[in-house]
């Protein structure tokens, strides 16, 4: 799979002609655990990154790899500074896998040998610019991509750290209210990935969803035993046993079976854990508040404090509490 995709290699083109970035291909990743890998001055980390629509793996420039993650992970109409903190936090989830980078048996086998893949359900969302031409339009495309790298190269080299390791930037779309503690999604309790307010709700942008299921269904779109022990039918239907701090579903009785409401989110597709349940009749309605995990940044919620004037790095600041903004790249990447 090291093989050039045409259609992204020529995607790039346009990003390259406007970043101007000097090109020197430096050996992939090599392990320093999370410090932040340096290219020789003058030169660029790249990235290799296998591309889902494509199936291919191509080799880019990270800054560029950047322009890629922000204008598929936000919309481009978001204020600047929203903008700003994304390329911050993207540029530090891949300086973290890139120094972290495992072996080529241990990636997962949907990478297909690259260190990074464009699936947001695994690493970051990434578009080409095909992708993005047909997302955007041939009208707003200029506009948009000079938008977005302008706010990749006016953070160029900036990344979060903490304890002087760079930090898991993990982020989301909206959390409807206020983030989440890492360790009530995974299990692990993170100093910087705590519970924070957030105004994303107070600007509108938190979405309520409901999904829908039979009672006859829901065994059958759960994981084999993730249900085990539930009697479909036990008249309780599915009720929320415990909740977080910040008010989401922490645990779940589903025809009497005890789940985790990170589970079954997950098993049924749900937006989020924020949610309330309603059983009627033989239907249950899951409905949620934001979407996403809730934990670290907050997308909307960047974009509204950035409404507000606050800068990326205030933003940066709220959601990631106790990190520090951090010229990490020495290179001054736009010579
Ligand atoms: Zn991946
Ligand atoms: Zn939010």
């Amino acid at each position: 799979m090291a093989t050039r995709s045409r259609s992204s290699g020529a995607g790039l083109n346009v990003l390259v002609a406007v970043c101007a970035f000097v090109t020197v291909v430096l050996p992939a990743g090599i392990a320093v655990l999370v410090k932040a890998p340096q290219p020789p001055a003058g030169r660029e980390l790249y990235v290799s990154l296998h591309v889902q629509s494509s199936g291919s793996v191509i080799r880019i420039p990270l800054e560029d790899y950047l322009v890629g993650v922000v204008a598929a992970e936000m919309p481009a109409a978001f204020e600047v500074e929203a903008l700003k903190a994304q390329a911050v936090a993207a540029r530090t989830y891949t300086l973290r896998r890139l120094s972290a980078a495992p072996g080529p048996a241990d990636l997962p086998a949907s990478h297909r040998g690259a260190v990074l893949c464009s699936d947001p359900g695994c690493c970051q969302a990434w578009k080409s610019r095909e992708e993005l031409l047909l997302q955007w339009g041939s009208a707003d495309y200029v506009k948009n991509v000079v938008k977005v790298v302008q706010a990749v190269r006016s953070t160029a080299g900036l990344a979060l750290k903490h304890g002087g390791e760079l930090i898991d930037s993990v982020y989301h779309a909206c959390c409807g209210g206020a983030t989440e503690h890492a360790s009530e999604v995974w299990g692990r309790s993170v100093p910087y990935l705590v519970a924070v307010r957030c105004v994303c709700a107070e600007y509108g942008f938190a979405q309520v969803h409901t999904v829908s299921v039979k009672r006859s269904d829901l065994l059958a779109m759960t994981a084999p035993g993730l249900l085990q022990g539930a009697v479909p039918a036990m008249s309780g239907g599915v009720q929320v046993l415990s909740t977080t701090a910040t008010n989401r579903a922490k645990t779940l009785s589903v025809f009497g079976a005890v789940v985790k409401a990170t589970d079954l989110r997950k098993a049924l597709a749900l937006r989020s854990t924020a949610m309330t349940v309603t059983n009627s009749g033989d239907t249950v309605h899951f409905t949620t508040v934001g979407y996403g995990h809730g934990v670290g940044m907050c997308q909307w919620g960047a974009h509204a404090y950035a409404l507000r004037g606050w800068s990326f790095q205030q933003i940066l600041a709220h959601y990631y509490p106790g990190a520090t903004l951090e010229r990490v790249l020495s290179q001054n990447l736009g010579q």
